[in-house]
């Protein structure tokens, strides 16, 4: 399996929860990989390039075989209100959370189509459903990853491959350490359960949709959000 994004916050997790049910795991990395455990594959690339992405699954494929689960996880934040926000950051936030899941996606299918089955898994946000002041850019693109797997489930479900959407609601990771304390406080106390989530609540949901438990669960939008998005 492979999950993009996973050297640090929540695809590291991720990564880590697929190892320890004995899964052979590779993890794309775009700066560095300071301290990844021994039994994670790392593998160069940036997801806003194509010819990187069809590199490192070659890569993957030569060590590791076909990728059965692809985690499409990398993302980034680039927030401003609309009348400031320049067009140059909404396409590179879009590229980054977006475009760069159809890249992988698209990459992973032939294997998938190939093996007569796989798991696709999209994280989001509940900002996607929910909208945010200040993130029209990062919104809108996590958005649009519901639309993009809902339309793969449709055309690849007849192949046995699923896609599903995991959005989380506030994690624990250095995306929101950035946000000023105020802000923070503000997040924890609009969320039901009152907390950030911790990675490895978020790493479950993704590990239960790569299983074989959930073969009929697709289209599927699973929050993670401590109840934050109820109802959306
Ligand atoms: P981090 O900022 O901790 O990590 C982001 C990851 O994405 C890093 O591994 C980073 O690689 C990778 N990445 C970013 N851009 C690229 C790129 N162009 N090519 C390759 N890799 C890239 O974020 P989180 O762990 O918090 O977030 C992971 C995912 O979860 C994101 O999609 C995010 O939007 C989503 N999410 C996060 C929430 C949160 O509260 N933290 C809430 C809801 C969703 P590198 O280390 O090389 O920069």
């Amino acid at each position: 399996m492979l999950v993009t994004g996973g050297n640090r916050g929540i695809g590291l997790a991720i990564a880590k929860a697929f190892a320890a049910q004995g899964d052979q795991v590779a993890v794309t990395y775009r700066s560095g990989v300071d301290g990844l455990p021994d039994d994670l594959l790392p593998v160069q690339c940036d997801v806003t390039d194509a010819d990187a992405v069809d590199r490192a699954f070659t890569e993957v494929e030569e060590k590791h075989g076909n990728v059965a689960v692809l985690v499409s996880n990398a993302g980034i934040t680039d927030d401003g209100l609309l009348m400031r926000m320049s067009e140059d950051s909404f396409t590179r936030v879009v590229d980054a959370n977006l475009t760069a899941a159809y890249r992988v996606a698209k990459r992973a299918s032939r294997g998938m189509l190939r093996a007569k089955g796989g798991r696709m898994i999209f994280v989001s946000s509940v900002v996607g459903l929910l909208g945010s002041a200040g993130q029209v850019n990062y919104a809108a693109s996590k958005a649009g990853l519901v639309g993009l797997a809902r339309s793969v489930a449709r055309e690849l479900g007849s192949r046995g491959i699923t896609a599903n959407v995991v959005a989380p609601g506030f994690v624990d990771t250095d995306m929101t350490r950035a946000l000023p304390d105020a802000r923070r406080a503000e997040i924890v106390a609009q969320v039901p359960l009152g907390r950030y989530a911790a990675v490895e609540e978020v790493a479950s949901a993704v590990t239960w949709l790569g299983s074989a438990e959930a073969g009929y669960v697709t289209g599927a939008v699973i929050p993670v959000d401590g109840g934050l998005g109820m109802g959306h």
